[in-house]
């Protein structure tokens, strides 16, 4: 049986991201590992939407979240997190592990904050010194309103930290015309490569903060990094065939075109959730992202017997719940290299399976729905 992945990260890998890491290693101290770093460096500013330098490194997206806080602050500074979900928490979690004081928004799960909320905190305490949010809240399904956000922040002195990891690539993102400081994200999802780097991009201001910081760095040092950048190297060794893979996935975002990459996840997003919805089953997250569809499982069905069923019968892998939500929701992700087919067949796998369980549903009528979105919108 085929496995095929709907999992918010890892995501589905494109043929020639696959090749890409069959060849043989370089050496990152050469001129050919040097071009493709530009390369690749030149491509991240594209998918970003920024003219500023963006950072790799070799971790998981949370190791960028962490570089960000030893980077731009000190010891006791204040700050600000949207707290909605999971990955909010995890701002709280590292700002706290390195000693700055936290105050949080706290939102919903499932809900997204109010950008005023934000606005009357940073009037209220002008010692605030950065707000950290994310684009898509992972864990509930939820995107937030970045735009929104930064307007607000941007009337302030703070800067604003968005933790893109799961939304680049899924959600529009205007870096630099949204004033936004500072973006994290990662390889494993919409950029639709093995788990293994992190980016982090900075603005002017975001770099000034980054003069004045006194959390103690060494591998991390996002000065280094942006010295070594500019020599097209990076400070230590780098995932070398992690990053020969980006050339090739950014080479297919830049070839389909970011925008059309971005809508044929809103087109597969709706797709999804009109499906869902003719099963007679909820959408947990409001406002719903485009990169993953968390769906609300009704008392009767045992979320987790859900998942296996897709899984045992159908090789389709989706997510459960995290922490409250683990067997009350379940997560499919519509993130990175999908196709339309893909679409059908996780919509059809999901309906068939609920059948299978005694579920009472109609066969075919999910499938229908999601058809008729995809057929119904040129991708
Ligand atoms: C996946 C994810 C992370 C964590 O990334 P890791 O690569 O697992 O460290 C952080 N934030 C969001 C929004 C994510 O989706």
């Amino acid at each position: 049986m085929k496995v095929r992945i709907f999992t918010p990260g890892p995501t589905p890998l494109p043929q020639e991201v696959k090749l890409s890491q069959a060849r043989d290693i370089i050496h990152h101290r050469t001129p050919e590992f040097s071009e493709i770093f530009r390369k690749v460096c030149d491509g991240l500013k594209y998918v970003f939407q920024t003219k500023n330098d963006v950072l790799v490194f070799s971790s998981s997206g949370t190791g960028a979240m962490e570089a960000v806080i030893a980077n731009l602050f000190s010891w006791g500074d204040e700050v600000l997190v949207v707290s909605g979900g999971k990955f909010g928490e995890r701002w709280t979690e590292i700002s706290k592990a390195f000693g700055l004081k936290v105050d949080t928004i706290d939102v919903d799960w499932g809900r997204a904050p109010d950008p005023l909320q934000i606005e009357k905190k940073l009037q209220e305490n002008k010692k605030i010194k950065a707000v950290f949010t994310q684009l898509v809240e992972t864990s509930t399904g939820v995107v937030y309103d970045v735009k929104g956000i930064s307007s607000v922040v941007n009337k302030s002195s703070a800067v604003l930290v968005v933790d893109a990891i799961s939304g680049l690539g899924a959600q529009t993102l205007f870096t630099d015309e949204w004033g936004v400081d500072v973006v994290v994200a990662g390889s494993q999802k919409g950029l639709m490569l093995p788990p293994g780097l992190s980016f982090v991009s900075l603005s002017t201001r975001a770099w000034q903060l980054v003069d004045n910081a006194s959390l103690p760095r060494y591998y991390w040092d996002f000065k280094k990094a942006r010295a070594s950048l500019s020599r097209g190297q990076t400070p230590f060794t780098p995932s070398v065939s992690l990053i020969c893979a980006l050339e090739e996935s950014l080479t297919l975002i830049r070839e389909e075109g970011l925008a059309n990459v971005i809508n044929r996840h809103r087109i597969f997003a709706e797709a999804v959730r009109k499906a869902v919805s003719c099963l007679g089953l909820k959408i947990f997250g409001n406002p719903p992202s485009n990169a993953v569809t968390a769906i609300s499982v009704p008392t009767g069905i045992d979320a987790e017997k859900l998942r296996k069923k897709m899984q045992d019968d159908f090789g389709i892998v989706i997510a459960g719940g995290q922490a409250h939500l683990s067997g009350k929701i379940v997560r499919i992700a519509h993130l990175g290299w999908m196709d339309k087919i893909d679409i059908i067949g996780v919509i059809s796998a999901l309906e068939m399976s609920l059948f299978q369980l005694g579920y009472g549903v109609e066969l075919g009528k999910a499938s229908k729905a999601a058809q008729e979105v995809i057929t119904g919108n040129i991708i």
